[in-house]
Order: structure tokens, then sequence, then C-alpha cells
């Protein structure tokens, strides 16, 4: 039997299951897709921001070095600004001794990584499937397949997103509160070089960020805002769309140039009430969904695996005969960064889209009062760069020398 069964084999899976193979587990992941992404012939237009800490945890199993460092656009410096009184604040690694705040990457490199990270681990086995229905008993749960097929393992670990089958397999509920906003993304070409500053500017409908790519003049844009506006926005011809970009932007990188596609995401706050339930434990979205506005949820994912695997190294084999405790010390561990994470992105994204004239001074106030607290603004920075909080080993600074980088 199994020890442990993945399911869902995104970023979250794939890096779970490379974490608990080398503790020593024999570890097996399953998706409904089998697809490695193709190295799109542009910028793919999917995009994350990763915090240092995620890249020490990527680094810790072999998969950051496999990434190809001419499609990684590291930043040092973020300009965050309110586009109605213009107050702004800006960070600088530099400050905090550090090289980077976080590194921009694409989507299908980044998968395209994780699963040679897989690759290089033969003993992982790997199963293409959906789940149809789940058994527990006191000694193991059985997964069977659409196909008929069964797994079974000692523990089930849903890394299968948002909507996680397993999680409602298993019968855990969520709490969902979709925002009244949606995401615009797409790539485009600026008049003036990014100089490898994120920016994020807050407008009356929610946030709109820049991120920098690695051509000096190209930007992974992030734009929220209401259903009916992104619905507007989509159907713009490239033209129409690149002068009300710059326009919303204040043109802080000149004219915008030309455009990719466009695509939409509805944006919602998600959590479970327990992350476990028996011998299945939830992990990343399956867990908890965060507003994009701070580049967080799967910064967030990555976290969850590595304490995961650190309390599954710590309880050892023994630890699954019983698994409860062992994922209530998980759920104990990560529970209070999600939650805090969870309300300051849900905090900060009401607060932008208050209209009353309290709240505009409020803004400003707190933007500018921050930009003069040096310590305040180390703070949130660390934090950003996901260096506070109950770190597991392999993500902390000093573990940065232990890794293959
Ligand atoms: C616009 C936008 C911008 C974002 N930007 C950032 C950012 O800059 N930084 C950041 O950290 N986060 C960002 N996020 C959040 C990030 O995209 C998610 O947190 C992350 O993708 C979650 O990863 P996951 O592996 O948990 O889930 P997913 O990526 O959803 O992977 C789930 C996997 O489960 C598989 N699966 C689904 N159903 C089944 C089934 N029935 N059986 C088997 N397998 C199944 C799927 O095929 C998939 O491979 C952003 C989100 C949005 C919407």
């Amino acid at each position: 039997m199994l020890d442990w069964l993945i399911v869902g084999n995104g970023v979250v899976g794939a890096t779970t299951a490379c974490l608990l193979a080398d503790a020593g587990f024999s570890v097996a992941v399953l998706d409904s897709l089998e697809r490695v992404p193709a190295m799109p012939e542009d910028w793919d237009l999917r995009t994350y921001s990763l915090t240092p800490a995620s890249r020490r945890i990527l680094s810790a199993i072999g998969v950051w070095p496999l990434l190809d460092a001419q499609r990684i656009a590291p930043y040092a410096r973020m300009a965050v600004w309110e586009a109605a009184h213009g107050a702004q604040i800006d960070f600088d690694a530099g400050r905090l001794a550090q090289p980077a705040l976080g590194y921009i990457l694409e989507q299908s490199c980044l998968l395209r990584a994780v699963q040679a990270g897989l690759s290089a681990r033969p003993r992982i086995a790997r199963y293409t499937g959906t789940v149809a229905s789940l058994e527990q008993t006191a000694e193991s749960a059985t997964l069977t397949l659409a196909s008929g097929q069964r797994l079974q393992a000692r523990a089930l670990v849903a890394c299968d997103g948002p909507d996680s089958p397993l999680r409602q397999l298993a019968g855990m509920g969520c709490e969902v509160q979709a925002y009244p906003q949606q995401a615009v993304i797409a790539n485009v070409e600026t008049g003036a070089p990014h100089d490898f500053i994120a920016r994020q500017c807050f407008l009356a409908e929610g946030p709109l960020a820049f991120l920098p790519l690695p051509d000096p003049r190209r930007c992974s844009i992030v734009w929220s805002m209401s259903p009916a506006a992104a619905e507007a926005t989509l159907a713009q011809d490239d033209a129409a769309f690149t002068a009300a970009l710059g326009r919303a932007f204040d043109h802080r990188l000149g004219p915008v140039l030309s455009t990719s596609a466009r695509l939409a995401f509805p944006l919602r706050r998600q959590h479970a009430p327990t992350y476990s339930e028996g011998r299945v434990v939830l992990v990343g979205d399956a867990a908890h969904v965060v507003h994009p506005l701070a580049g967080q949820g799967l910064n967030l994912g990555l976290l969850d695996a590595a304490v995961l695997a650190e309390r599954a190294n710590a309880a050892g084999p023994a630890g699954l005969e019983s698994p409860a405790p062992l994922f209530r010390r998980y759920e104990r561990q990560r529970r209070g960064e999600v939650l805090a994470m969870l309300a300051a992105t849900d905090g900060l994204n009401r607060l932008f889209l208050y209209h009353a004239p309290w709240a505009g001074w409020l803004r400003s106030a707190g933007l500018a009062l921050t930009q003069r607290l040096a310590p305040m603004k180390q703070l949130l920075m660390a934090h950003a760069m996901g260096d506070l909080g109950d770190l597991p080993q392999v993500a902390r600074l000093q573990a940065a020398s232990n890794v293959h980088s």
C-alpha cells in the first residue's frame, strides 16, 4: 500500500509529492490531465509572482535550477500607489540586504520544471484519471477512479484546486465568497522600460498590477474590475484596450504599445473550516483561495506543502497509522498564516473599493505614514517575501546555503 496519494499534479501537488518522496515515503500522484504544457512561442499569459521563500522550497527539491533563467524576471523594487490621491509607497529589497523581493515566472515554465522534478524521482508513480468515490477505513483510504481503477494509500492529499473534488468526496465544507470583481490578464509592451520594478495602482474598481517580464519593455498585467467592465474590456479591440490601460496606469511606463490576447478570471475568497477529515488533508487552493492582489495564492500552497512534508517527516511512518495528530499539527502551523493573508488581501481590497471621503483619507494617510516608517515597511516587505511566520526549515532564509540554487 502507498504511504501518500497526492490528488492534483499542479505546481502544489507535484511539489508536495517531491518533498514527501525525499522524506522517504512511497508516493503516487493522480491528475485528471496528462499533459505537460508546451512552451509558448511568446510569453505565457498566466504568470506567477513567487517569493524568495518559494524559491527556496523549489530549490530544495531541485526544481529551481531546471527553470530557464532567461524566462525569470527577478524584481528588487515595488511601487504601490492610490490613483485618486497619488499617495505612494515604495519597497526595496536592498533595505533588507536581499537581492530580490520576488520573481515573475510563466505558469507553463513552472509546470514543466515541476514535472521534470517528478520525472527525476522514478519511484513516484503517476496516474491519470478522475476521482469518482472515496472509502475510508481505520487503516487506509481507497480512491476509485471513473475508470474503475482503485488506488489505496494510508493518506490522501487534496491538491486538486479550489473546487477540489476530493474535498467534496471527503464531505468537507468550504466557505466561499465571490468578489464583485474579475481579473483581466494580458501581456503588454510599454513605451518605457520597467526597470524590473513591480508596480500596482489602486483604482476605483480594484487594483491594476504591471509585473515585469524578462523583456525590459514587456509586462504581465492583472487588472481587477467589475464583471461588466471585464466583459467590455475583453470585447475591446487592441487599440481601445491599450489606450484605456495606459490611461488607467497614468502612463507611468509611457504609452502601452501593444497587447497579447486577454483572459478574465472571476475572483473569490475561500477557506475550508477544517483542513483534514479522516485520512484526507487539504493543501493549496483546495484549502484556501486569496485575492490575487498580493500574488500570494501559490506561495501559500508551497508553504503548506513544505510544512506538511516536514511534519510527516518528523512523525515518520508511524505517524500514518493514525494521521489525525499529524494533520492537526500541520493545520495549527498553517491556519494562522492563511487567515492573516486572507484578512490582509480582503481588507486591502475592500478599503480601496470604498468611495466614502473618509476611506480616501485613510488610504492616503496610511500609505504616506507607512512610506515614512522604515520599520513598518521592512516588516511588510519581509511578509511579502514569505520570510515571516512559523516557516518550515526548507523555506527559511538560512536554509538557502543548504540547497542547490
Ligand atoms: C489572476 C490570478 C493571478 C494570480 N497570481 C498569482 C501570483 O502572482 N502568485 C501566486 O502565488 N499566486 C497567484 N495566483 C493564485 C494561484 O494561481 C493559485 O493559488 C495556484 O494556482 C493554486 O495551485 P494548486 O496547485 O493548489 O491548484 P491548481 O493550480 O488549480 O491545480 C489543481 C490540479 O488538480 C487537478 N485536478 C482538478 N480536478 C481533478 C480531479 N477531479 N481529479 C484529479 N485531478 C484533478 C488539475 O488538473 C490541476 O492539475 C493567481 C490567481 C489568479 C486567478
